[in-house]
This record gives C-alpha cells, sequence and structure tokens, in this order.
C-alpha cells in the first residue's frame, strides 16, 4: 500500500485541529489545521507552476513557521524537498542548482536578484520568495489556492529530501532520504524519547539540516505537541522559555552558552524533562557542569545527515558521560578495519551502520555511494568508534582527522581530551599537519580561559608525561576561538589548512 510521509504525519495531527504546533518568541501561534491548509495551498501553487511527483524544490530563507510549512507542502504534493543554509553564497548556490537541478527555487527576498541571475544560468525555471515574515511571492501565490489538496501517494523507496552535509570535511554532498528513511527514524525517536502531546519543545536551531528539521519537527507533530520556534539560538531568548518548556535539542553550543551565566540555574530548567545533545561532540566538562547546575543528565546522541540518528542515550536508564548510547532499535551498529572485518567489543574501528533509516545514496555520485556501502548493506560513517561491552557507542573522532605520525595512528581525541582537563583550558583541537620526517605532525590549537594564560612549553612537558612521544604536539597554538560551522562543528580543515606550511 502506498501511504507517504505527508500521510502517516497528517495522521498523527491532534484530532483538534485548533491545538498549537508552533508559538514564535512574541507570542504569535500557528496551529496543526494552519500548518495542514497552508501545506495544501503551497502544494497547490507549486504544482500549478509545473512541479511533479519527484521534482526537486530548492529553499534557501530564514527559519519560520511558513519555511516548515513550504516543507510540508512539498512532501504533500509530492516533491523533493531540499534545503541549503542560508550562509551559501552565489557561488555555491551555482553548485546547488547544476547539482540538483531544481524546478523551483525559493530564496530570500533581499537576495531574488542575485538568485534569479543564477537560476536563469543554470536552467532552473521558477524562482520564489519568502521572507521571515511570510512576506514574499510564495505565501502571496499559496493564498489563492485551495486548502484541500490531495496528497500524492508516494512509495516508500521514493524521495522525499535532499538534504546536503555540512560540508565540514569537504564539499557539502547531497544525501537522499527516501520517504521510509525520514518516517522510521522520526517514530522510532518520537516513541524513544517518550514525545506526549503535551509536551513543549523548544526549538532553535536552524531547519535547513537534519537535526532541527526532521529530528525536531518530526518529533513535535508526530505526537502532537508544540514547540517555541526561535529565529536562531538566542540566550535571553531561549532563558526566558525554558520554564514553559518541557524538552530542549541542541549542539553543545547551546549547553555551553547556557552554563556561561549563574542565572541558568536548576529554578529555570525546572519544568524541563529532557535536555538532547547532538550534531557535535559534547565535552565531558559540559555533561558534569549541567549535571551539577541542573541535576539533569543531558542525553547525547549521535547521528549524521545520511541516516538521521543511529544511537542514543537512553530516555530511562543510564545516560553515559562521553559515550552516544546504543544502537536505535531498527539501526544495526558495528565496528570494522578497513577491510570490513568486524571487530570486538572495544576495539576502535569505523563505524558502520545499517537500517531504514540509511539514505538511499549520494545525489548524482554513484561512485561514492558505491564507496561508502558493504556488500551487505551497511553504511561506512567515516566516524572512528568504539562499541562497548554494554553496547554503548563511543565516537573517537573522524576518519578524516585520523593523524598517522611516523606511521602510528593518533587519535586526536585522546590528546583533546588530556589538554581539555588542564588547568586554564576552554577547549582544543588537535590535527596533524604535513612533516618532512613523519608524514604529519600533531598540532595543538587551544583556547585558553586567559590571553597568556598558559605556555607553548608548559603544555608540551605537560602531555610529555602522559602520552608516548608520538602523540605529542609539536607545536602549540592558542586562538580566541576554534573556526565552526552554522552547526557548530569544528572545522579542522580550517585550521589544516592555516597551519599547512608549519614544517615546509
Ligand atoms: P561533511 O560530511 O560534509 O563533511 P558533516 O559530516 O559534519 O559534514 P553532518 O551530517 O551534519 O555533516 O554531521 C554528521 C557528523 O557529525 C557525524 O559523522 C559525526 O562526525 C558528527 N556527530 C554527530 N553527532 C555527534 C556526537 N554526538 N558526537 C560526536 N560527533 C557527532
Ligand atoms: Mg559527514
Amino acid at each position: 500500500m502506498t501511504n507517504s510521509l505527508f500521510m502517516r504525519i497528517r495522521d498523527r495531527f491532534p484530532a483538534d485541529l485548533s491545538s498549537v504546533l508552533i508559538e514564535t518568541p512574541d507570542g504569535k501561534t500557528y496551529s496543526y489545521g494552519d500548518a495542514d491548509t497552508a501545506s495544501a495551498q503551497i502544494a497547490g501553487l507549486l504544482t500549478s507552476l509545473g512541479a511533479k511527483k519527484g521534482d526537486r524544490v530548492a529553499v534557501q530563507v530564514d527559519k519560520s513557521p511558513e519555511a516548515l510549512f513550504l516543507y510540508l507542502g512539498c512532501i504533500r504534493a509530492g516533491l523533493v524537498y531540499l534545503p541549503l543554509n542560508t550562509a551559501y553564497q552565489a557561488g555555491e548556490l551555482a553548485y546547488f542548482m547544476g547539482n540538483a537541478s531544481p524546478v523551483i527555487f525559493v530564496c530570500q527576498p533581499h537576495r531574488e536578484d542575485e538568485v534569479k541571475a543564477i537560476a536563469d544560468e543554470q536552467g532552473v525555471a521558477h524562482v520564489l520568495t519568502l521572507g521571515m515574515n511570510a512576506e514574499g511571492s510564495l505565501m502571496d501565490g499559496a493564498a489563492s489556492q485551495p486548502s484541500d489538496f490531495a496528497p500524492v501517494a508516494c512509495k516508500d523507496d521514493e524521495l522525499a529530501a535532499i538534504l546536503y552535509t555540512s560540508g565540514t570535511t569537504g564539499k557539502p554532498k547531497g544525501a537522499m532520504m527516501t520517504q521510509m528513511n525520514l518516517w522510521s527514524n522520526a517514530s522510532t525517536l518520537e516513541k524513544l524519547w517518550g514525545f506526549k502531546g503535551d509536551d513543549t519543545l523548544l526549538h532553535a536551531l536552524p531547519i535547513f539540516h537534519t537535526h532541527g528539521l526532521f529530528i525536531a519537527c518530526h518529533c513535535v507533530m508526530l505526537s502532537g505537541s508544540k514547540m517555541f520556534f526561535l529565529p536562531k539560538f538566542d540566550r535571553d531568548q531561549v532563558m526566558a522559555l525554558l520554564p514553559r518548556s518541557t524538552v530542549m535539542m541542541g549542539v553543545p553550543t547551546f549547553y555551553v552558552r547556557l552554563l556561561s551565566g549563574d542565572d541558568f540555574t536548576n529554578d529555570v530548567t525546572a519544568n524541563m524533562r529532557l535536555f538532547i545533545s547532538g550534531s557535535a561532540p559534547l565535552l565531558p566538562e559540559t555533561f558534569t557542569a549541567f549535571k551539577e547546575r541542573t541535576g539533569k543528565a543531558l542525553l547525547e546522541r549521535y547521528g549524521m545527515t545520511e541516516m538521521g540518528m543511529a544511537t542514543s542515550n537512553p530516555l530511562d536508564g543510564e545516560r553515559i558521560v562521553h559515550t552516544v548510547g546504543p544502537a536505535l532499535p531498527d539501526v544495526e551498529v558495528r565496528v570494522c578495519d578497513e577491510d570490513g572485518n568486524v571487530l570486538g567489543t572495544d576495539e576502535i574501528g569505523v563505524l558502520e551502520a545499517r537500517g531504514p533509516n540509511v539514505f538511499a545514496g549520494y545525489w548524482q555520485m554513484p561512485e561514492k555511494t558505491a564507496e561508502e556501502f558493504r556488500k551487505d548493506g551497511f553504511f561506512i560513517t567515516g566516524d572512528i568508534a568504539k562499541i562497548d561491552a554494554k553496547g554503548y557507542v563511543h565516537i573517537v573522532g573522524r576518519a578524516k582527522d585520523l593523524v598517522i605520525s611516523g606511521g602510528f595512528n593518533v587519535y586526536p581525541k585522546e590528546i583533546e581530551t588530556l589538554i581539555d582537563k588542564m588547568e586554564g583550558v576552554v577547549e582544543s583541537a588537535v590535527i596533524g599537519v604535513q612533516h618532512p620526517d613523519f608524514g604529519e605532525a600533531v598540532v595543538a590549537v587551544i583556547v585558553p580561559e586567559e590571553k597568556g594564560g598558559l605556555s607553548e612549553e608548559g603544555v608540551i612537558a605537560a602531555i610529555k608525561s602522559e602520552l608516548a612521544n608520538f602523540k605529542v604536539p609539536k607545536r602549540v597554538f592558542f586562538v580566541d576561538e576554534l573556526p565552526r560551522n552554522a552547526m557548530g562543528k569544528v572545522q579542522k580543515n580550517v585550521l589544516r589548512e592555516e597551519h599547512k606550511a608549519l614544517f615546509a
């Protein structure tokens, strides 16, 4: 039976469609009925422009309730939703348009002329606009459409979205997400994290990424609950809304920023039942400080664009610091060596995953797709990990960040963990830099608590007494902050580029 992602999500809407789905910081509310009507009208508009089932609709707009309704409108019409980070500039947009050949591009109103020029060159037929306050040709055009657009039937393996990866390690790749990929992960997580109709999610993440769009919004819509929809993470706004919320999803930097002020106390978090962290590694210091301050254990989980979530610490049961928990009930994980031999408990290798959540491949990159899958269907994540005796997964780092110095494997995380524990250190990043003798040399970049508070020699001496010589950084640099992308991930490629001539 065909039963599209949209129909399944729509089936979960509360019987009373006047129930609130979204509340914005200015107190405006949007009901499930509003989402239903707007998605029908948007689906009507897009199809009236000639978009047919399977066509791509690229979207680069600010976060707003209408942006979410646009996603719903696309999947209602069987169109493939393709969200883009608002930070992407002209050259990048040309790449995405050329790569994904969307039939419609929805952009921010102030960029209409720029986007139109690129769209003309790339053969994209229509450009529509959507602003932060619903202004622009998308909602204007949708307003005159009927509000009962019949959802287009889709098979489980047909595409619902193409989501580009964050581009932390290179050019973003378009992950093809099927109807079933998104549905299976959504329904598994909604249950696993105990979402109920009376929950209120504090949503401060961007919605061009799997975390904020699929993980967060699907959990809310499947449980018929409500969310505070913040345009972006604003500490004051988050602090003001926490007492009226029950769940928050964030990247680790959100929690670091909340902890940075003494006003973040267990009074403020008393109403909260769950704080979830992911998209980047959570420092154990943050986990510990959070628990001390609020009495609550952050729930860390792990996933990636290509598969949504794959592992999660439990809702009930032990949340173990520095781990991302066991595999989700419908996902299998294993750790293998480069040749695909499965490794044993606590052995370090590359994490592989298989399940209904794992994507259908990279858009128009059949060779890259073939390289990343084993014959038995396991996806090679590119993350280095180990699985302990309890089945909890520990992420050790990315395969691309592995440093090979003098023929020895060096896992940056081991050194970073040691440095982060030192007095006067906020955080650190360890990278490999080309070296004439060693192939690569270990280099540490540290954010100190105070400028001048630490010395290069001091740090090197401290590490020397703890670790084998080949792991000891040859050089140490101090910086005000580490380069991060929109998802709060440290961009080690930027650091490697900056220091590439160090030993030349
Ligand atoms: P690209 O693939 O373009 O280089 P990216 O891998 O950062 O970018 P995403 O799909 O957004 O793009 O991120 C997935 C990655 O984020 C994972 O492969 C993993 O390295 C990291 N990650 C996610 N959650 C966690 C976590 N809890 N702990 C450590 N790393 C995490
Ligand atoms: Mg990746």
